[in-house]
């Protein structure tokens, strides 16, 4: 899906979300029914989730050049147990 921006002459820009390719030159204002031209915008890149989009620049980064891991891995830092019987318990 992507976000296709139109103007109004009456309500001023809005925005309608379509599948790639199907939007139209011109579409009816959802507020006033007036003709909207669509515009041409800047890809909404700034939409994505941070943590997404540093998982896809990392996976677009390991596709000509893969991760190879040359040390273990430092192992999960414990929480301290909060309460003294947990210590006794059995640890996996
Ligand atoms: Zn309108």
């Amino acid at each position: 899906m992507a976000r296709y921006q139109y103007l109004c002459r009456e309500c001023g820009p809005w925005i309608v979300v379509l599948p790639m390719g199907t939007a139209e030159a011109a579409r009816r204002c959802p507020a006033c029914g007036g003709r909207s031209k669509r515009q041409w915008t800047a890809p909404s890149l700034n939409l994505m989730d941070r943590r997404l989009g540093r998982l896809r620049r990392r996976e677009e980064a390991g596709r000509d050049v893969p991760e190879v891991t040359t040390a273990v891995p430092p192992a999960a830092r414990r929480r301290p147990a909060t309460d003294p019987r947990h210590v006794t318990l059995p640890r996996p």
